[in-house]
């Protein structure tokens, strides 16, 4: 590709709006091309990298054994009210309506369409297992589109199902599309961790994502670095910590005068204290019934975790009203103390003595609680948000360490829930009918691209893998009026086709400052600088974007080299 020519157009400053680094590079080398809000245009360098990452995932995928489909981003309604997934999709799923106003869905997934087409698909156990995978556009009506890539309304995703006779055959189906991933994102130069996640409302029992590891991903995960326990931190247990007791423990509760002080942080500055000896009671509805939750007053409340444990579909924090109604006090001085509620305490404050809490009365807050003496809680879960330092749930050994991430990929043993639905069923070996066993796999493909560059960029631009990179080898000549230069390069350029290395070649009539600056920010992973200068040594200047250093290279040996390079690089 000749720079002049097909016309990539670069940013000299950071484009406002991205606050992303990667967001920012794409953008700047001018890789994608904002519409509005959350719409991306693939320019010819971005596209080529997009089109390597779908090239690794289709290799891997139809390695592990899946065959590849293409089904409609466009679907008719009626396979959404049969799954009950259009009230649940709510507002995240774009809807409109044909010329004869039938109502249709851009489609955010597709497991509804596979299940549909399967169950007709699909007669005996003969045909079992399938795996069937698509590369497709989906639609998404994200609350905040941001990060470029990262989070769009529209965007590229590789989704694969899989179709069992059994639970357990499911299993060997999820391992592979399991074991699949790992190499996929290996090959795509990404540093991943795979995390537990929650099941959540999908209703399956088995999930992981993977995660590129990225100090601004949007995911929080945990990790125990003696086990190998790793779990997303919306999901992730805690093990079993010591009692606390503090100061005055063994003496009666007493109700203390604490006027307009509502937060954790003004209770115990009042009280000179850690936060974590207070005592946090949250009020919530759950399946609207009010129910008390507390946690110390140092940690956040999981509401997922809450919802389990009290075995709730649906919870809501209460509002003003209802807390006022509920505990006798306006927000802020909820205590479990005297509550007629549900209480559902988080574990670490079993055997909690000497603490804090709120007063169920304007203005007031205990000292010296007992929680087990003077409260009557329903039950002890692990209800707060895991962080560092907590015990590790698996070993009991290691201490959990906080990181960041970014989803980049899914995997979800669904079981029948959509069978069921669309009466996807086959005959087994007996004629009896069984409804089929799925899984689904997602891979965020335009995500993936983004997190490669958050995790490979310096202060210059972008570090493309190898493997990702929109050409392996860019070429500046320096001196494009000049004849002999350019003809040089043009045979360079030619070598390298005939080995099937297309080369990204800057002959624009920039100054050399201009040109090293560009290659830099497009981030190809070898350099080749051709000029007067390295001409009259009969050499080439070669360097690696990922190296300070760069040495003459003989014109007659350049293609071997830098093919020995690409070779051995493309291998690992
Ligand atoms: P998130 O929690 O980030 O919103 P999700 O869990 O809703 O993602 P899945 O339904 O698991 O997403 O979709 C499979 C994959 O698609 C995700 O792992 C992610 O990589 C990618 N993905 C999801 N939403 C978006 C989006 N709005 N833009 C780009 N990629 C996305
Ligand atoms: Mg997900």
């Amino acid at each position: 590709m000749r720079l002049s020519k097909d016309g990539v157009s670069t940013l000299r400053d950071d484009p406002q709006e991205a606050e992303l680094a990667s967001h920012k590079l794409m953008l700047r080398a001018g890789m994608i091309k904002k519409l509005s809000s959350g719409l991306y245009t693939f320019m010819p360098l971005g596209l080529r990298v997009l089109r390597n990452v779908e090239q690794i995932i289709r290799e891997e995928m139809n390695r592990a054994g899946a065959v590849e489909i293409l089904m409609p981003a466009l679907q008719p309604r009626e396979i959404w009210d049969r799954s009950n997934r259009y009230e649940v999709m709510g507002d995240g799923m774009f809807k409109i309506s044909d010329r004869q106003h039938r109502e249709m869905v851009l489609g955010p997934t597709h497991e509804e369409v596979i299940t549909e087409i399967i169950s007709n698909e699909i007669k005996s156990y003969r045909q079992l297992p399938r795996t069937l995978y698509q590369i497709q556009t989906k639609y998404r009506d994200e609350i905040r589109p941001r990060f470029g890539l990262m989070r769009a309304k529209e965007f590229i995703m590789k989704d694969a199902y899989s179709f069992d006779v059994g639970w357990d055959e499911a299993d060997t189906s999820y391992d592979a599309m399991y074991n699949a991933y790992g190499k996929i994102f290996r090959r795509c130069g990404l540093r991943t961790k795979i995390v537990e996640a929650d099941t959540g409302p999908m209703g399956g029992n088995r999930s992981h994502e993977f995660m590129a590891l990225a100090d601004a991903g949007e995911d929080g995960l945990l990790e125990c670095p003696s086990c190998s326990y790793a779990a997303n931190v919306e999901r992730a247990e805690r093990g079993a910590a010591e009692p606390k007791l503090f100061p005055d423990n063994e003496k009666e509760a007493e109700p203390v005068s604490t006027p307009g002080m509502r937060t954790v942080e003004e209770v115990s500055t009042f009280f000179k204290s850690s936060p974590d000896r207070l005592i946090k009671t949250l009020i919530y509805l759950a399946d609207d019934k009010p129910i008390a939750a507390l946690i110390p007053g140092d940690r956040t409340m999981n509401d997922m975790k809450l919802a389990r444990a009290v075995g709730a579909e649906t919870l809501i924090l209460a509002n003003e009203q209802t807390v006022l109604e509920a505990t006798g006090a306006p927000v802020g001085f909820a205590g479990p103390s005297g509550l007629e509620l549900p209480i559902y305490a988080d574990m670490t404050l079993k055997g909690y003595k000497g603490a804090l809490t709120g007063g169920n009365q304007a203005d007031t807050h205990f000292i010296n609680i007992d929680l087990e003496r003077d409260a009557t809680i329903e039950a002890f879960a692990d209800l707060a948000f895991g962080e560092t330092g907590d015990p590790c749930p698996r070993c009991n050994d290691g201490k959990l360490v906080a990181m960041r991430g970014i989803e980049v990929g899914h995997v979800f043993k669904l079981g029948t829930k959509y069978a069921k639905s669309f009466d996807a069923t086959f005959l087994d070996a007996e004629g009896k009918e069984q409804l089929v066993v799925m899984g689904c796999y997602g891979i965020g493909v335009s995500r993936t691209l983004q997190a490669a560059v958050e995790q490979n960029y310096d202060k210059h631009g972008i570090l493309w893998p190898m493997s990702l990179a929109p050409y392996k080898i860019t070429m500046l000549g320096l001196q494009p009026d000049d004849e002999e230069t350019m003809r040089i390069c043009d045979n360079i350029v030619d070598a390298f086709r005939s080995s099937g290395e297309e080369v990204l070649f800057d002959e624009r009539d920039e100054r050399p400052g201009v040109k090293f600056k560009d290659a830099d920010l497009v981030g190809c992973p070898i350099r080749i600088v051709v000029s007067k200068r390295s001409l009259e040594k009969g050499a080439a200047e070669l360097k690696l974007r990922s190296s300070e250093d760069s040495e003459f290279v003989p014109i007659a040996d350049i293609h071997e080299r830098v093919m020995s390079i690409i070779n051995k690089e493309m291998q690992n």
